[in-house]
Parts: C-alpha cells; sequence; structure tokens
C-alpha cells in the first residue's frame, strides 16, 4: 500500500496546498491534482527502480520495529502500532533526530541487524526496486560493544534472504566522528568487504564537519578499490561540494542540492558528469528547500548533470520512491519520458560493472521505463 491515510503526511506540501485550496472555490482542480497524482503513483509502483541513496537504518519497515520493540520490552508512550506510526510522523529536523536515536536503542544484537536488512530489503523489492546501493552506519552501535565487521555479516545474512533485490553496501564513516575514527573504520570494513561493501561515504552535519579533513581516509578507500561518495551540498552550501570533488576526488555526490549557488560548480557536475543522489522529498521535509515546486532537481537536469533521484531515509520521512517521480512530473511539470530518463540514470550512476549497466537499461526499457 503507498498512498493511504496514514502516508497523508508525505504528500508533497505542494499537492497538500492544492488540495486544501481546492476545498472552496474549485473541486474540480482539487480532483484533477490528486488524480493525476495517484495515477502517476501508481505508474511508477509498476516500473522497476533502482535506488542510490537510501540509509538502511532510515528504511527500518515499523512492522519489523515493532518486532523489536517488543523483544526489548517496549516503549511505555507507544502502546500500538498506531502510537509508533504518530511517533513517526515527520514534524521536525530536532524531531527527526529524536526519532532517529529512540529507534537505535532496539538495534541492539547483531540479529537485530539481520531482521532489519531482511524486512528493509522486503519492502525494497515490493515497491519494484531491483537494485540498491545501500549506506549503512555500523559506528553508530559501538555503543552496543557490536563491531563493523559482525554487523556488516549481519546486514548481509539479512539481504540474501530476499533474491528479488540486490542490495551492495557503502559504508557511512559519520563525519561527525572525525577523520581518525573514519581511518580506523575504513580498516574495519576492508575485512568484510567481501559482504558486498563496494563503497564509502561521509554522512552527518556538512556545515560542522566541512569534508577536506577527510581527503586522505578517502584515499585509502580508493586505494583499497573502494567506490566513493560524500553528503555534500544539504547541509552545507557548494563550497562542500567542491571540496567533495576536489579534496576528496568522491566520485557521486549525496544530495548536491546546493550546488546551484556556484554556476561554475554546475558546469563542472555536468562536464564530468559527476552522479547527483538527489532527494527531492527529504529536501522538502528537512526544510533546504522551502517546497517541492522550488527544488532544483529539474533545473540541474536540464543543465545536464547526471541526476538521480532517491529517498533518503524513507520510513522517517514517510516517501516512496515512486512518490518522488510522481511529483516530478505532477509538481515540477516534468514529462514521463523525462522521468524515465532519471530512473535510467540511477543505474548509469551506479557502481555496477558497464556490461551490467547495459544489460539493466535494456531489461528496464523492455519492461516500460
Ligand atoms: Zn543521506
Amino acid at each position: 500500500m503507498f498512498w493511504g491515510s496514514r502516508l497523508w503526511s508525505s504528500v508533497p506540501s505542494d499537492i497538500v496546498e492544492a488540495r486544501a485550496g481546492a476545498k472552496g472555490a474549485d473541486r474540480s482542480g482539487e480532483g484533477v491534482v490528486r488524480s493525476r497524482f495517484d495515477e502517476a503513483v501508481a505508474h511508477y509502483v509498476g516500473l522497476p527502480k533502482v535506488e542510490l541513496h537510501l540509509h538502511l537504518e532510515g528504511a527500518i519497515p515499523l512492522d519489523a520495529l515493532w518486532t523489536l520493540m517488543a523483544k526489548y520490552g517496549g516503549d511505555p508512550d507507544v502502546v500500538d502500532r498506531s502510537q509508533l506510526e504518530d511517533r513517526f510522523a515527520y514534524r521536525d529536523f530536532a524531531h527527526f533526530l529524536e526519532v532517529w536515536n529512540w529507534k537505535n536503542q532496539y538495534i541492539c544484537e547483531v540479529e537485530d541487524f539481520t531482521l532489519i536488512a531482511e524486512a528493509v530489503a522486503r519492502d525494497l523489492a515490493r515497491q519494484n526496486i531491483r537494485y540498491v546501493e545501500a549506506f549503512y552506519s555500523p559506528s553508530d552501535f559501538a555503543r552496543h560493544a557490536l563491531g563493523t565487521q559482525e554487523i556488516t555479516m549481519a546486514v548481509r545474512r539479512g539481504l540474501d534472504r530476499v533474491p528479488d533485490v540486490e542490495v551492495a553496501l557503502i559504508a557511512d564513516l559519520v563525519r561527525n566522528r572525525g577523520a581518525e575514527h573514519g581511518m580506523r573504520n575504513l580498516a574495519e570494513i576492508a575485512e568484510v568487504r567481501d559482504a558486498g561493501v563496494i563503497g564509502i561515504g561521509i554522512g552527518g552535519s556538512e556545515a560542522e564537519f566541512p569534508p577536506e579533513p577527510f581527503a586522505r581516509v578517502y584515499e585509502r578507500a580508493r586505494a583499497q578499490g573502494f567506490h566513493t561518495t560524500a553528503h555534500a551540498g544539504e547541509g552545507a552550501g557548494a563550497t562542500s561540494v567542491w571540496g567533495a570533488v576536489r579534496d576528496l576526488r568522491a566520485e557521486r555526490i549525496g544530495h548536491g542540492t546546493r550546488a546551484g549557488e556556484d554556476a561554475d560548480l554546475l558546469e563542472y557536475l555536468a562536464d564530468r558528469q559527476v552522479p547527483i543522489e538527489m532527494c527531492p522529498l527529504s529536501n522538502v521535509r528537512t526544510a533546504v528547500v522551502p517546497s517541492l515546486r522550488e527544488h532544483p532537481v529539474r533545473r540541474y537536469a536540464e543543465a545536464g548533470l547526471l541526476v538521480t533521484v532517491n529517498t533518503d531515509d524513507p520510513k522517517m520521512f514517510g516517501n516512496t520512491l515512486a512518490e518522488e517521480y510522481a511529483g516530478l512530473e505532477t509538481v515540477l511539470g516534468m514529462s514521463r519520458d523525462a522521468v524515465h530518463e532519471l530512473m535510467l540514470n540511477g543505474i548509469r550512476g551506479s557502481w555496477l560493472p558497464a556490461s551490467r549497466k547495459d544489460d539493466m537499461v535494456a531489461a528496464f526499457r523492455h519492461d516500460g521505463v
């Protein structure tokens, strides 16, 4: 179920406004907006999809979390599923962080990672998402005395239970912990790369922890054969994106929303076809942009950047990949063909071998993308 009352809060604010505004004078207008969005969601749910910017810990289906809560004695303030849903309804970024940490307290033992990884993979497969490069942040769980290696193996066991979706892993070194920690974490990750860890990234507070100090970590990661991405241009401006591409030499940029603050940067990204992992509804939620209508995703795609579209933390923001695409079409006015190209960009910007990219593009086209 991708569209229902529970998900109502996940509708792009522009569509909510359109509905609310339509209640008075123009009821037919409301019907048009709503049905076009619904129709578009149904279209994109039916198509095969790829996702390149998804945090495993932000994608845990609530049923799986509920199971873990029961295992650890629950929370007296959250006595049933509907209260859990209320807890996850997005309010603001401070509440987001509080809920993020609150849920992580129920991920304590290594088997819990197998449970959540399997649940996330099943949820992705149900949405017709065929291939994912997913972030996970093992160092966030060090307080439970869980090692990066055992967490990684446990995640892989869960993912392998779901053959309908292939999930490669990107280890988030968590910039807030600093570059020295990142270097140590990288060494741990290298020990378990056979569990399908193909890349590294840095998430966290961009403004407080700029990319440049991580240059040596990225150099080492590259030397070890890892692919690289870095969150930039979300919490901080264009300078952070320059740091990610010039100092870190990151192959991809996570978000990149604010790259447009510098026209030279947009030209640089377009010339080099640096894939940008854009997450429009996440950006609306966290107020990086005021509304979906004002999001630069369409502008960047039309400026020739290699734009991909992703959900970031779908169970925290209440969005789905199909809704992201539907928003591009019905709110930003992109043609269906243009949105399909962005879907294929997900394959082009992935770290699959070239031959597999070609095969997957052909298979997606065959299925109507
Ligand atoms: Zn992210």
